[in-house]
């Protein structure tokens, strides 16, 4: 059974095309770039995403030798996201699965960004810690659910680094940027922000402008602003680990590419006896494969179709509201 999936929850719109076995046969994107110094305007994200759609999809098959005829079920990104650009996914995907008829299933972002970890790095039981651009979240499995242990409460570390590029004037993308600038960078004071198991970003890069404006060096700044964001981040996921007794670490989502935050989490899953793994970088940042395998997971532990006339955009779906039936513990 082949699963074609379309992932729009953002700046990205993709299409992947996986299989039961778990192999991945296409991942194809597209990806909006905002103009300078902008971050993502929703319309235009949304504008992108239905001009590229069908060149995306038949890329998609192209990559995978396949026809629609092919496909067994399509899935979809149905949330969390920007409201305008579910809506592009939402409508393709409805439209895609009425003229081949085949069923539509609705798969929340976070969880395929946890699924294709551990598909990929073939963990079992993992903590998770999801990092992307609007997301923050240590994540484990209890009790059927991906439950949330601990959770950003403002903006997700990604925007967090974006923000502060966009201020500190670095060019697009600026995650990889600060990466460069903060090597041989050298420790300045700033807010360090944990509130128990929670943690907080905006404050932090309000002052690191400041430490820029004031004439601490691009570099010092880009340090400590990686050392404190990431040794916050390290410290709820060990207490994540204490406290669900798990042995195994998966580091995923778009921030996961960061050298130095792989570092320190295997640092501290050595000191523990835990193994750390990272998401391959092809699936690190959004892209439809996961939401294929995914949709391939959700359909075979009997998970129900959308009805087309009745599906719907979720843009604030949390991770700890699926029932996630297709794990047995
Ligand atoms: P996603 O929303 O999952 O596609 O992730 C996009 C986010 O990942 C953006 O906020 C990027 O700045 C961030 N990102 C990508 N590469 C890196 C990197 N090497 N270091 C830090 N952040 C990164
Ligand atoms: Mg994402």
């Amino acid at each position: 059974m082949l699963c074609l999936a379309i992932e729009s929850t953002a700046h990205t719109f993709g299409v992947g095309i996986a299989d039961g076995k778990g192999n991945i046969l296409a991942n194809a994107r597209d990806t909006y770039k905002p103009k300078a110094g902008w971050g993502i305007v929703p319309m235009e994200a949304r504008q992108h995403h239905e001009d590229v759609a069908g060149k995306v999809m038949e890329e998609a098959l192209a990559q995978a030798g396949k026809g629609l005829k092919d496909i067994g079920i399509i899935a979809f990104s149905q949330g969390p996201g920007l409201p305008p650009c579910l809506y592009a996914g939402l409508n393709f995907s409805v439209g895609l699965s009425k003229s081949i008829k085949k069923p539509l299933i609705g798969v929340n972002h976070c969880i395929a960004h946890i699924e294709i970890g551990r598909l990929t790095t073939k963990r079992k039981d993992p903590v998770t810690l999801y990092v992307s651009g609007a997301n923050t979240q240590v994540i484990a499995f209890v009790s059927e659910r991906y439950r949330i242990f601990g959770e950003t409460q403002d903006i997700g570390i990604g925007n967090a680094l974006d923000k502060f590029g966009r201020q500190a004037k670095l060019e697009f993308p600026y995650g990889p940027k600060i990466e460069q600038h903060a090597k041989g960078g050298k420790w300045i004071g700033l807010p360090y922000v944990v509130k128990g198991m929670d943690l907080s970003f905006s404050g932090i890069v309000t002052e690191a402008g400041k430490k820029l404006s004031q004439g601490e060096s691009m570099s010092d700044v880009c340090y400590s602003l990686q050392e404190t964001t990431f040794a916050m981040l390290t410290e709820v996921v060990e207490r994540a680990l204490a406290h669900t007794g798990k042995r195994e670490v998966l580091l995923t989502g778009g921030v996961a590419a960061n050298s130095r935050l792989q570092g320190m989490l295997d640092t501290m899953c050595r000191e523990r006896g835990a193994e750390f793994a990272v998401v391959p970088r092809e699936y690190s940042g959004d892209n439809a494969a996961m939401i294929a395998w995914t949709g391939i997971l959700a359909s075979r532990s009997g998970a129900k179709p959308l009805a087309a006339k009745k599906a719907e955009i979720l843009p604030r779906w949390r991770t700890d509201q699926v029932d996630v039936r297709w794990i047995r513990r």
